[in-house]
């Protein structure tokens, strides 16, 4: 497995995979690899000759008073689990490769970053889609893996790719839970004992709104009632949001109907962590 700090090194490996014909799957990550990321590089391994992880914390996607300092940080650990699981090359860039003197050029999206994240993370998507995008030059991956945990990423994603004609082949994968329902993300460990047991309630809320969806109801302000409800018996939570929006446009709707996102937001402590359910209706 290579591990490359630098775009020219990416750039040369990845000449010599196209040149002998290999197809390549990219996983965009901030490291801190955990079973959420892992289940990313399996199916990317699955459907492609080589895999590319690239670790790296994007500080144009962070906030001035977001967690971009304390974002925690493993490269050892990451590249041990990314061998295990067969991954080829780890890009490992330091900010300065990926943002030279000077960068000033930025990819926006007028639709789908308004809604959800976009509210309280105004310039975070801009982040996003500038990183992605420059990652897709710099390993000119065949496909990518997302994971359904960050959706509106996933949707934005999926957006810039068809309205920028991308050749890349974006693929959504499943969200990855602990045994007690709480998705896997490289922020629980900010969570303390107390708080880590408060953070079911996101789950726990999601699954009360399902039930209610399983059970027939379209109504979306029902269903964002009866998540919100539970959400706050739960003292130590403090929501950021629940919405309920159409997959594709991050939309709100009204009623369930079609490709459906349940999405919330909830802090727990000083902590911010997101969760969802998908619907097809
Ligand atoms: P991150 O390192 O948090 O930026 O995540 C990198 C990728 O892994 C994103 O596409 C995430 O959606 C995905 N991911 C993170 N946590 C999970 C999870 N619990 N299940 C599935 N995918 C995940």
């Amino acid at each position: 497995m290579l591990i490359c700090n630098q775009i020219a090194m990416v750039r040369q490996q990845v000449q010599e995979w196209k040149k002998s014909g290999l197809s390549i799957g990219l996983v965009p990550t901030m490291g801190y690899l955990h079973e959420g990321h892992k289940s990313l590089i399996d199916a990317a391994r699955k459907e492609n000759d080589r895999v590319a992880v690239s670790i790296f914390v994007n500080p144009m996607q962070f906030g001035p008073n977001e967690d971009l300092a304390s974002y925690p940080r493993d490269l050892e650990k990451d590249a041990k689990l990314c061998e295990d699981a067969g991954v080829d090359l780890i890009f490992h860039p330091q900010p300065e490769e990926m943002y030279k003197q000077g960068f000033c050029t930025y990819v926006d999206m007028n639709g789908l970053t308004t809604e959800l994240c976009g509210k309280s993370r105004p310039i975070h998507f801009r982040g996003v889609q500038t990183v992605v995008l420059k990652l897709f030059h710099i390993v000119t991956p065949d496909r990518a893996y997302f994971g359904q945990k960050d959706a509106q990423q996933l949707a934005v994603v999926k957006r810039m790719v068809q309205d920028l004609n991308v050749g890349t082949e974006i693929i959504g994968c499943p969200i990855i839970r602990e045994e007690d329902g709480l998705a896997k993300s490289s922020r629980n460990t900010y969570l303390n004992e107390k708080e880590r047991q408060a953070a079911l309630v996101l789950s726990r809320s999601l699954q009360v709104g399902k039930a209610l969806v399983d059970a027939g109801e379209t109504n979306a302000q029902a269903i964002r009632q009866a998540i919100t409800g539970e959400i706050e018996k739960e003292p130590m939570a403090k929501i950021d949001y629940v919405d309920i929006v159409d997959f594709e446009t991050i939309t709100p709707i009204e009623t369930v109907q079609g490709s459906v996102l349940v999405a919330i937001a909830v802090f727990i402590g000083k902590t911010r962590l997101i969760d969802n359910f998908i619907v097809e209706k």
